[in-house]
């Protein structure tokens, strides 16, 4: 049998190596840690570093096409592995994932209005910000996720504390907009250009991380929807990306539509494609690197997902306990998804809940009634 391989071993490689088995592949998953969630599932789990040569030439020689399902893999692992093999997404469009400056210049580029913003990268850079970026969020131009690695900033001595604090590394500043709300849009697409892509999904963020994600989008109308699902596929073509992509956006007060970041992968705000369409992000994953027909999925269902953070496993005593599931799992349609983790913290993604339905209507409500048994917001 045909064997794909994966760098990492996180959930997102851990629900791409269900995706892959499911189709009748091996899978090789290549990563560090002892007990990752995706090695503890895989066919094949090579633990060793991402640069580490050896694992390097194994997994090339394992494997007919390679993936990855974090954006920080270096990228001169992914040149490495595509001397021998197809690597998708291809270690250039990983790169400018990588760096938010990188990043925001191929948004312009692929003519895709984002934030006002300036790169920082020296004490000369620091002093010629202008005063419009003010209030502004300073953020590390590589390795932030989940909100790390970013500080908001009100005036000029904050923003040089903060970037003091940041270690001085190289950093954007951006200009902190009026938001209504947050989208994305995940699109698959393979190496002779053609594209497919889920429909918009509506985010929402508590503390710098997800924690919703609704579909459809209960505050989108179609002309917004267009425009979002055509700057994706721009920003898509433009680097002539191969393999799913996940393009983050916001829209603010007035309307308008503006891009965040993207991520070279599968992605959290997608997970409810797992339960609510008929083809999921991570089937697409598989079938974009595997050189596999891609097909428009199609949304069977209106679906909400909740985020499930480590923060559910510890009561207000601050003692370790076990979420409800028994009684989460007795409402209508609610899939649960965990991830395998070996321990809960405050923050650590552990595990989705899908809560696909008949009606939107019905999704929300037995969402709300999940959360209120879970302990999570209800007021969305
Ligand atoms: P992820 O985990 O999605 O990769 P991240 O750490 O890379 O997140 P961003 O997506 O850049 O961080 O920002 C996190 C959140 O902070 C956004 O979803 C949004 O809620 C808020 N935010 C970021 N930039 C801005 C901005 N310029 N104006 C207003 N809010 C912002
Ligand atoms: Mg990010
Ligand atoms: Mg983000």
């Amino acid at each position: 049998t045909a064997s794909l391989g994966v760098m990492g071993g996180g959930q997102l490689g851990r629900m791409f190596v269900h995706a892959a088995q499911a189709l009748g592949y091996r899978s090789v998953v290549l990563d560090p840690d002892a007990d990752s969630p995706a090695g503890l599932v895989a066919h094949q789990h090579i633990r060793a570093d991402y640069l580490d040569e050896a694992a390097l030439a194994e997994l090339a020689a394992q494997c007919g096409a390679i993936t990855t399902e974090f954006e920080n893999v270096p990228a001169q692992a992914l040149a490495r592995l595509a001397e021998r093999r197809v690597v998708a997404p291809a270690g250039a469009a990983v790169a400018i994932c990588q760096d938010r400056a990188d990043e925001k210049a191929h948004f312009k580029a692929s003519g895709v209005a984002c934030a006002p913003y300036a790169e920082i990268t020296t004490a000369a850079d620091l002093a010629a910000v202008s005063d419009d970026l003010l209030p502004g969020i300073l953020k590390t131009a590589r390795m932030g996720y989940d909100g790390k690695g970013q500080m908001r900033v009100r005036s000029r001595a904050e923003l040089v504390a903060a970037w003091d604090e940041l270690k001085n590394v190289r950093c954007v500043l951006e200009q902190m907009l009026p938001l209504a709300l947050e989208l994305s849009v995940i699109s698959a697409r393979n190496a002779a250009g053609e594209i497919v892509q889920f429909p918009v999904q509506q985010n929402l963020h508590i503390d710098g991380i997800l924690a919703l994600t609704q579909v459809p989008a209960p505050a989108v109308g179609p002309e917004l929807a267009a425009e979002a699902l055509a700057s994706a596929a721009r920003i898509a073509a433009s680097m002539n990306y191969v393999g799913v992509l996940c393009v983050e956006f916001f829209v603010l007060q007035d309307g308008r539509l503006i891009v965040n970041e993207m991520a070279p992968r599968p992605h959290n705000s997608g997970h409810y494609t797992m339960d609510a369409c008929d083809v999921s992000q991570f089937d697409l994953q598989v079938r974009a690197m595997a050189g596999l027909p891609l097909r428009q999925p199609r949304l069977h269902s209106p679906c909400v997902m909740l985020n499930l953070l480590g923060d559910l496993w510890f009561g207000t005593d601050g003692a370790e306990r076990s979420p409800v599931w028994d009684q989460v799992l007795a409402l209508p349609c609610t899939h649960l998804h965990l991830y395998g983790k070996a321990s809960a913290r405050p923050g650590r993604k552990m595990g989705h809940l899908n809560i696909s339905a008949a009606t939107a209507a019905e999704a929300a409500a037995t969402a709300r009634a999940a959360a209120a048994l879970l302990g999570l917001p209800t007021q969305w």
